[in-house]
C-alpha cells in the first residue's frame, strides 16, 4: 500500500521526496504529487536540485526533422499527420539522404547536440531504412552528431540495421495512458507501444520514450503511465503538451494550466532523477511565463519547429538557455 502525502504537511512531503525511490511508493503516491492540492513549491525545489545534481549546468538541444510528412495510416487523435483527419498537413515524399545530411549540418551549426528524424508511418519501409541508414552513418562518422529516429513500429532486423549504421537512439512514445488509449487511437494499442519500447532496449539502442499532457487523462491515469515509464527506464523522456491541430478530433482541446504543466515535468524528474527529461512540443503554448523555470527542471529541449507545428525561434531558445546560466552541450 503506497504511503499518502499529506498536502498540508510540507515537512513530511519534503522528507518523502528526499528519501528517493518514489516509483516504489506506487501510483497513488505519484497521483498525490500530481494533485494540484499538493503544494508545488517543495516538489519544484527538489526537482531543480536533482536536475542540478545530475546534470550541472549542461543542457541538450535537439533539432527535429520531419523526414516524411503526413499520410500516416494510423488514427492518433492528436496528430496532424494521420491520413484519417482533414488536417492542413500536405503529405510529402520522404527526404533523400543528402537532404537529411544537409539538415543535420544546419542543425549542428545552430547549436544542436542531437538530430532527430521522424517518418510518419506505422513503421518505416525498407527504402526509408536505406536512406536513414546512409544519412546516419555520415552523421555519426563525419559530423560526430548524436542521432535519433522515430517511425512507429520497427522489427528487430530494422533496429539492428540502424544500430549498425551508427544510430544512437530510437524514439517511441507511449503518448497516452493505458486507459485513455482506446479513446484516442483505434489502429494500435498502449500495449503495442510498450512492447515496441521494450524491444528497443533489448536490441541495445537508447530509448527515448515520452508522452503528451492534455489528452483528457485523469491524474490517476497519468500516474499509471508515469509508473510504467519509471519501470521502463528510458534514456530520455520527452514531455509534450498537446498542441491542438486543426482538423484533428482534439482541435478544440482547452488550454492547459501552466502550473500543472510544470508540476508534471517536476514529477517526471523526481521519478527518474538521472534520466534526460525533455521540455518538448507545446512548451511555448502552455507554460507561458513559467517556461524558463521548466528549463531548470528539464535538461533538454527542442530547438526550432516541431513535426507539424511552429516552435520558438531557435535563437530565442538559445538566448533563454544561456540567460539561465545553462551551457548548451555541443556535438
Ligand atoms: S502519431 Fe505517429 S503513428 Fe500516430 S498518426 Fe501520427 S505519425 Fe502516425
Amino acid at each position: 500500500m503506497a504511503e499518502q502525502v499529506d498536502a498540508r504537511d510540507l515537512k513530511s512531503l519534503g522528507g518523502f521526496l528526499r528519501a528517493g525511490s518514489i516509483p516504489a511508493l506506487g501510483t497513488s503516491f505519484i497521483e498525490n504529487l500530481l494533485d494540484p492540492k499538493t503544494p508545488l513549491k517543495p516538489i519544484l525545489k527538489e526537482a531543480i536540485r536533482l536536475r542540478r545534481a545530475h546534470f550541472g549546468n549542461s543542457f541538450k538541444l535537439h533539432v527535429l526533422e520531419n523526414a516524411k510528412k503526413g499520410g500516416c495510416s494510423e488514427d492518433c487523435s492528436y496528430c496532424g499527420q494521420s491520413s484519417k483527419f482533414p488536417t492542413p498537413v500536405t503529405p510529402s515524399a520522404p527526404l533523400k539522404a543528402s537532404e537529411l545530411i544537409a539538415g543535420a549540418k544546419e542543425a549542428q551549426a545552430s547549436g544542436a547536440y542531437r538530430f532527430c528524424m521522424a517518418i510518419a508511418r506505422r513503421g518505416a519501409v525498407e527504402a526509408d531504412l536505406r536512406v536513414v541508414g546512409e544519412a546516419v552513418s555520415f552523421m555519426a562518422r563525419d559530423l560526430g552528431l548524436k542521432t535519433c529516429f522515430s517511425s512507429g513500429f520497427l522489427d528487430d532486423a530494422a533496429l539492428d540495421f540502424l544500430k549498425a549504421c551508427g544510430l544512437d537512439r530510437i524514439n517511441h512514445n507511449l503518448n497516452a495512458p493505458r486507459e485513455v488509449y482506446p479513446r484516442i487511437c483505434s489502429s494500435h494499442t498502449y500495449e503495442d507501444r510498450l512492447q515496441m519500447a521494450r524491444r528497443v532496449k533489448e536490441r541495445g539502442l537508447e530509448l527515448c520514450c515520452g508522452f503528451i499532457v492534455g489528452l483528457g487523462e485523469s491524474l490517476k491515469e497519468l500516474a499509471g503511465l508515469l509508473q510504467d515509464l519509471a519501470e521502463l527506464k528510458p534514456d530520455a523522456i520527452p514531455v509534450n503538451f498537446l498542441i491542438p491541430i486543426p482538423g484533428t478530433p482534439l482541435e478544440g482541446a482547452p488550454p492547459l494550466n501552466p502550473e500543472q504543466c510544470l508540476r508534471v515535468l517536476c514529477v517526471v524528474r523526481l521519478l527518474l532523477p538521472a534520466t534526460e527529461v525533455r521540455l518538448a512540443a507545446g512548451r511555448e503554448l502552455h507554460l507561458g511565463a513559467l517556461e524558463p523555470i521548466g528549463f531548470l527542471v528539464a535538461d533538454s529541449a527542442f530547438l526550432g519547429d516541431y513535426l507539424t507545428a511552429k516552435g520558438q525561434e531557435g535563437s530565442r531558445t538559445l538566448r533563454m538557455v544561456r540567460a539561465l546560466g545553462l551551457d548548451p552541450l555541443q556535438a
